[in-house]
């Protein structure tokens, strides 16, 4: 889990692709093979004559990240249109990542609207298809995943599902690159903390381990209790990603993803700062491992759908869906009784969640608010008693924001002991 965070971005793509092959069955059939292989190929050759294939992502236009709506990259059927069938792509998209990968899915405007493709790296007959890599992208971090500028000169590509249902097809893969942005920004978290623990378990200041003095066990306690919650939300959203023939477990998913993606992603690049901080010195040294963390860690809140879009998509589904908000709540009032502070926080949340009155200005309080109380449900029902009472005691109503601010030393020994495994 704490391998390199670049080398996850293509695996993402590659594995979430198959939901929206899934809309076109004939190639699905020819590519699911081939992507479920475990065995890498970088061969620069067709699909059909490789033992595994990767998949890229090409989304982003200059004029609409976001917005894909905005789109200009047209594409038109070379003999005849529709599902399955062959279609020539011109235009330009920003940002494709992975641009080694052995297809993309791209999506571009038709004449019935704006749809879903996959482009093959290698045309039918043999030859390179028809688009161009213009130049890499210089990024802050995520180094070992090229990202790159590319133009379609006519580029080949098969139609996935149906003509202007591009959003419906590729939606279906979004549940799987969120949660995959959850479990990074989990795993970078959990990096760092080792490397804080490792560091102030060794290294003396005023006569004791940094590790034994009691502000820096409150800094210590509050990073390993943050690291472990991020993980426990992320693995039961991929609890209910396994079991998405129970109805409620979709609906789960269909609303945490966005929740959970929104505030472990947007927690990570402050939580690996002070785990630097707890370093100093040498945390911010280029040879110490922490400055690559760092660098890595804003990239999952913007991409896959930066923090505000994620808080849209939870209006979006409270307005559209309100079944699936309903679905949570029930999920979270089942552990009620337990925790005062808990009871007292999910009601605060619900007066929040009542108040319609310039919902969309107030989201991020919203979306924190929901955050939390599903932390602090999902530790209550799977975690270790005492991490969840130190959650709910310490986190639901914390004093400010800043790391090491808990009220009590009641949890930390316990909290620590258990990261250091
Ligand atoms: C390292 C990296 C790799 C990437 N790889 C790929 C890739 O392989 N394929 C691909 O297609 N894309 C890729 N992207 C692009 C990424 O997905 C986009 O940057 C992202 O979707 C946002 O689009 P944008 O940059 O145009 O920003 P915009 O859409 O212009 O958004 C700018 C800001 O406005 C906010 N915003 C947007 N709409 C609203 C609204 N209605 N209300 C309030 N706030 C709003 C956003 O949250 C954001 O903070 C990559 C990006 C990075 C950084």
């Amino acid at each position: 889990m704490e391998a390199d965070a670049g080398s996850g971005y293509p695996l993402t793509m590659t594995f979430a692709s198959i939901a929206a092959l899934k809309h076109s069955p004939t190639i699905a059939k020819q590519w699911i093979t081939k992507i479920t292989a475990a065995q890498y190929d970088g061969d620069d050759k067709p699909h059909h004559e490789k033992a595994g294939v990767t998949i890229g992502m090409a989304m982003t236009e200059k004029q609409g990240g976001s917005d894909v709506r905005a789109n200009t990259t047209f594409a038109e059927p070379i003999s005849k249109a529709g599902n399955g069938e062959a279609y020539r792509i011109v235009g330009h998209k920003w940002f494709c990542s992975a641009p080694m990968s052995d297809g993309f899915l791209v999506l571009a405007q038709t004449e019935s609207g704006f749809s879903c493709f996959l482009m093959p790296r290698w045309t039918p007959d043999g030859d390179k298809n028809y688009f161009q890599i213009q130049r890499l992208k210089n990024k802050l971090g995520n180094k070992s995943n090229a990202s790159s500028e590319i133009q379609f000169r006519g580029a080949f590509a098969w139609l996935i599902g149906d003509e202007g249902r591009g959003v419906r097809t590729i939606i279906d893969m979004v549940s799987l690159t969120r949660f995959d942005c959850m479990v990074s920004s989990s795993a970078l978290m959990r990096s760092a903390l080792s490397h804080a623990l490792n560091f102030t378990s060794q290294r003396e200041a005023f006569g004791k381990k940094l590790i034994e003095q009691p502000l820096m066990r409150n800094v210590l306690a509050d990073l390993a209790l943050e690291s472990e919650a991020a993980l426990a939300l992320s693995m039961r959203v991929a609890h209910a990603l396994d079991n998405q023939n129970d109805e409620s477990e979709k609906q789960f998913t269909r609303i945490v993803t966005a929740i959970g993606k929104y505030w472990i992603c947007k927690r990570a690049p402050h939580f690996i700062y002070e785990a630097m901080e707890s370093i100093v010195g040498i945390g911010y040294v280029e040879d110490n491992f922490l400055p690559r963390l760092y660098r890595e860690a804003p990239v999952n809140a913007i991409w896959e759908g930066s923090g505000n879009v994620q808080c849209l998509d939870f209006l979006k589904v409270m307005l559209k869906e309100p079944e699936v908000i309903e679905s949570l709540l029930k999920e979270l009032k089942k552990q009620k009784g337990r925790y005062g502070k808990y009871d007292q926080f999910i009601d605060q949340m619900l007066q929040l969640l009542a108040a319609a009155e310039n919902i969309e200005f107030r989201l991020r309080i919203i979306v924190d608010h929901l955050a939390k109380a599903i932390t602090a449900a999902t530790l209550l029902k799977y975690g270790e008693a005492q991490v969840a009472e130190a959650y709910c005691e310490e986190k639901l109503f914390q004093n400010g924001e800043s790391i090491g601010t808990f009220s009590s030393d009641k949890w930390t020994d316990y909290i620590i002991q258990r990261a250091k495994f």
